[in-house]
Order: structure tokens, then C-alpha cells, then sequence
């Protein structure tokens, strides 16, 4: 298969081009693979093996790596994710440099939200655009089951305080799981709506630490959307066509609240990914579901160049496979689970 590179457009004659046509513009960068809850569906109670130290990337060598993303690969868009983000100190230096590069690319964090009544402020005088905050219930006795702490509380003030600090939209995303939280996909949504934050529900994925994922007990996009469709009038978006955005969103009550579904299981988007990733420890992944990687750390350390760098990201890309596959009985979970891939 040979790989057509574009000759117009912005950047993408040097762009992250893969063999079927796809661009990736929108970079993940995982900041972490620790995190301070413990979430059943992507880590067990005690934790996991954290990454060593000198693995990681150091503050400095996450922002030469984003600035060759940015200004040599065509990237547009830079997710912090992990683990959980905020407990990377360096996260608002970070953000501040990333914001300082031309073109300015768009920031957002995806967050469990614990932190963010104390960082909102400084992370939007960062240069910090958006939060995704992650939040699967609106009961404190639940989230306490299904975080493995009793943090309810902290997470809805640290919303409150992104959108406070202009962190707009807030974004939230839950996780349904069956016989836990599958009842409360109309309550989230009211609630949602009620302070302007606007949900997103991602079906589970085969991503968990422990490999207990099994697709009979998934919730899918199609039974929370019929749960919705009871409580709310839905209109699909625009044309429906998704483009490279995962969620299928849909107006809720002719608007201007909406909502999204992302059926990463049973309706995947691959045609349309653009994302590309960079893991803790310097790794690129060019699909989530990926089980090979690109060593970007060692030749950062080794001293190659900007221009080898981009190569290198380039070539990592260029072999990004149709699809993820995760339906197909064939399918192996990747070795690394969710919290270290950064989701
Ligand atoms: N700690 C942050 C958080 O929870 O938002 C960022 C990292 S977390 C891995 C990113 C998102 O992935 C969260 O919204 C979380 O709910 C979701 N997630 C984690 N494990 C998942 C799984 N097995 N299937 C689907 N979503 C998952
Ligand atoms: Fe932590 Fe996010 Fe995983 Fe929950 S989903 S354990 S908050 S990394």
C-alpha cells in the first residue's frame, strides 16, 4: 500500500499521513500514568506498577516534543490526559510554552476533576482552553464504589470551578456500567444541562488494568440512547456525518443543550480518527487499541534532531492500521491498559 502524500492544505504536506488517507491533527499527550482514584472499569484497588522516574518524560522534553508536533507535523489540538493530569506539577509550565507556539494549538485536559477548585485559575491564565472532567454519577455512595473513594463532593466543585474560571465548555465524560450506574443516564444528563456542562457517555472499553472487560455486560451506545430518548427529545447534529469527532451528538430538546455517545465498541469511528498519542515515557501510539509502539524517548535522549524526530513520528503514523477491531472475535487488549496509554 503505498502512502499518498496530500499536496494542499496547511501543513500537510509534512502532516501525520497514514495509509489510508487519514491526517492525525489532534494530539494525547499522557502526563502520567498515577492517578489518585482508583476506577473499577481501569485500574484494580491496590494501584499498579507506576512508571519509574527516569522513564518519564521530563516538563522540558514533553514541550520539545509537542513544539515538533505542532510546528512541524501539522498538530492543531493537545489533550493532557493520563492517569490523571493535575498531578503532574509541571502541568500549567507546560501548558504556558504550548501556548506560546506558532500556530497556537488548542488545549484542553481530560481530569477526574480532583485539584481543579485549586488549579482552574492558574491553568486558564496558562493558556489552558477546555477540561474534560470525568464523572460517572451524580451519588456520592456509588462514586465511592466505583472510584474507590469518597471524593463525590471534590469532583462537582472542581466543575464548578472550570466553568468559574472559563474553562468553557466544560465537558464531561461517564462511563455506564451494567447493574452500578446504567439507571442514571437521563439524571446526568438533566443535571448537566441544569449548569450548562455538556456530557458525553463513552461506551466501556476492553482497556482495564485487571482484563475483566466482557462485552455482554458493556452498556452500549444504543441502549443509552434509548434510555435517553425516553426522557428527552433527541435530534441528531447537523447531518449526522461525524467526521473525525468520536461522539454522535444529538440536540436535546431542539437545544442548545446537546449530548454525545461515543460507541468506541459498537459503532467505531476509525475511518475518521485523527488523533495520534505520546505516551508518559515517550512513546507514540498511533491508535489506542495499538500493540506496538514508536520509541520517540530514546532518540530524544540520543540527540536527534527536531527534523528526526518528526520523521520518526511521521513513519509511526504512516502504519496506523483501518480500524481497532474491537468487535471482531480476533482482537487481543493492548498490553498497556487505559492509565498508562492516556485516554
Ligand atoms: N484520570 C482522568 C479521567 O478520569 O478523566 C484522565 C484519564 S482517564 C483514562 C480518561 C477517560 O477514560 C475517563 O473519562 C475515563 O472515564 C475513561 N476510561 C477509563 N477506563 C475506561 C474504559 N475501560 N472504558 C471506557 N472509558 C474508560
Ligand atoms: Fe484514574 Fe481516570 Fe483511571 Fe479513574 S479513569 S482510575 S480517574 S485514570
Amino acid at each position: 500500500m503505498t502512502v499518498e502524500t496530500p499536496t494542499t492544505g496547511p501543513g500537510l504536506q509534512t502532516g501525520l499521513v497514514d495509509a489510508f488517507g487519514r491526517v492525525a491533527t489532534d494530539l494525547r499527550v499522557s502526563l502520567t500514568d498515577r492517578c489518585n482514584l482508583r476506577c473499577t472499569y481501569c485500574m484494580p484497588a491496590e494501584g499498579l506498577d507506576w512508571l519509574p522516574k527516569p522513564e518519564l518524560l521530563t516538563d522540558a522534553e514533553i514541550v520539545r516534543l509537542i513544539t515538533v508536533a505542532v510546528t512541524r507535523l501539522g498538530v492543531t489540538e493537545v489533550r493532557f490526559t493520563g492517569g490523571e493530569p493535575l498531578m503532574r506539577r509541571g502541568l500549567p509550565g507546560i501548558i504556558e510554552q504550548v501556548a506560546a507556539l506558532e500556530p497556537r494549538p488548542k488545549q484542553s485536559v481530560t481530569t477526574n476533576g480532583l485539584g481543579l477548585t485549586k488549579l482552574a485559575g492558574t491553568l486558564k491564565a496558562a493558556g489552558l482552553d477546555r477540561v474534560n472532567v470525568s464523572l460517572d454519577t451524580l451519588d456520592p455512595a456509588r462514586f465511592h464504589t466505583l472510584t474507590r473513594r469518597d471524593r463525590h463532593h471534590d469532583v462537582v466543585a472542581g466543575m464548578a470551578a472550570a466553568a468559574e474560571a472559563g474553562l468553557t465548555p466544560v465537558k464531561v465524560n461517564a462511563v455506564l456500567m451494567r447493574g452500578v450506574n446504567d439507571d442514571e443516564a437521563p439524571a446526568l444528563l438533566a443535571w448537566c444541562l441544569e449548569r450548562g456542562y455538556e456530557l458525553r457517555f463513552i461506551e466501556q472499553m476492553p482497556l482495564d488494568a485487571q482484563h475483566g472487560w466482557k462485552r455482554e455486560q458493556m452498556v452500549t451506545a444504543e441502549e443509552i440512547l434509548r434510555d435517553l430518548s425516553a426522557a428527552f427529545r433527541l435530534t441528531p447534529e447537523g447531518d449526522t456525518a461525524r467526521g473525525s469527532a468520536p461522539a454522535e451528538r444529538w440536540l436535546v430538546d431542539g437545544g442548545p443543550g446537546r449530548v454525545g455517545v461515543i460507541g468506541t465498541v459498537t459503532r467505531p469511528f476509525c475511518g475518521a480518527c485523527d488523533r495520534t498519542r505520546l505516551t508518559a515515557d515517550g512513546q507514540i501510539r498511533n491508535c489506542l487499541f495499538a500493540r506496538e509502539e514508536s520509541d520517540l524517548r530514546s532518540a530524544l535522549r540520543a540527540g536527534a534532531s527536531d527534523d528526526e524526530l518528526a520523521d520518526r513520528w511521521r513513519a509511526a503514523m504512516a502504519t496506523k492500521k483501518a480500524g481497532a477491531g474491537i468487535d471482531d472475535p480476533t482482537f487481543l487488549q493492548p498490553a498497556r491498559p487505559m492509565s498508562a496509554i492516556g485516554g
